[in-house]
């Protein structure tokens, strides 16, 4: 099964949810448990899970390598870019590796075999160990546009059985669709104030246009109207779950605690989530 774990806009507590319903499952002994964060501008899933990270490799794109000796500067794969990251002048071939995609494309259609592709470098893949969790996480070179490619890495690691937990990138961009994309269900953690809730209309259109069985978080409960809820009611989107607004999960959060650990209080809050959860993944 796998469960992502999304929010509109950042600093709403999704990797708090994330992480703890991943402590919470690798304590009811869940087999084949899996952690992804997908967050790969900025993961910090570590932070809380604290993996012993185990392997690492770098996750490159194919770019265009051209030899003008071969080039008779016909065009054809300045055409065929969509992201014009290659432009042919009259002597002259010119390539912007951060605007290409690797598509292949390019080299493909070369009608001369001018281009032969070389790797680009552009994040890295790490995995490891936190307990009976796997962890995955990827990380994009810094000032790197393209979060996708390292997305898509981390997801390949995604295990055939068991539980995998994807924490998602904030937003509703390709990065975000990448990371979803195949869930059985997704969390959309919101907090109730009019930001949250703009935010999360976005996340809904885009989870409904996925054909992805969703359901609410909403955190700090307490602050804020009622307008989230209303929303949810009006769309019959289920609120799965509400962790009140609480400072020690602030204070928490700031010293890299997971909730779990030190107020286990919470652990009722997580159980009946995932019970939830199975319940709306098989139509129950
Ligand atoms: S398609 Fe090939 S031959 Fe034509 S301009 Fe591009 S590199 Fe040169
Ligand atoms: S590989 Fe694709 S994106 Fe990159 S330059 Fe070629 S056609 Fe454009």
């Amino acid at each position: 099964m796998i469960v992502s774990i999304a929010s509109g806009k950042g600093g709403t507590g999704k990797t708090t949810v994330a992480t703890n319903l991943a402590l919470f499952l690798s304590g009811e002994k869940s087999q084949g448990l899996q952690f992804l964060d997908c967050d790969v501008e900025e993961p910090n899933a570590y932070i809380f899970l604290k993996p012993k990270i185990e392997k690492a490799r770098p996750v490159s794109l194919l770019i265009p390598n051209v030899d003008l000796k071969k080039c008779n500067f016909c065009g054809e794969c300045a055409k065929v870019c969509a992201y014009n990251a290659i432009v042919v002048l009259k002597k002259e071939v010119l390539t912007f590796p951060e605007l290409c995609h690797g598509c292949g494309g390019c080299s493909l259609l070369c009608p001369e075999n001018a281009i032969s592709e070389r790797e680009r470098e552009i994040g890295v893949l790490e995995e490891g160990r936190s307990g009976s969790i796997k962890f995955v996480q990827g990380r994009l070179n810094v000032g790197e546009p393209m979060a996708t490619p390292v997305i898509r890495a981390v997801k390949k690691t995604t295990g055939p059985n068991g539980i995998t937990i994807i924490d998602v990138p904030p937003g509703t961009s390709c990065p975000v669709i990448e990371a979803i994309n195949h869930s059985d269900f997704c969390l959309l953690v919101t907090e109730p104030t009019p930001f949250g809730l703009h935010d999360l209309k976005l996340t809904v259109e885009l989870l409904e246009k996925l054909v992805i069985k969703h359901g609410v978080l909403i955190n700090r409960a307490g602050i804020g109207d009622e307008k989230v809820k209303e929303y949810c009611a009006k769309k019959g989107v289920p609120i799965m779950a509400q962790i009140p607004y609480d400072e020690q999960i602030a204070f928490l959060y700031s010293r890299g605690i997971p909730l779990l650990v030190n107020a286990g209080r919470y652990r009722e809050i997580f159980r009946r989530l995932w019970s939830r959860i199975e319940d709306e993944v098989k139509g129950r």
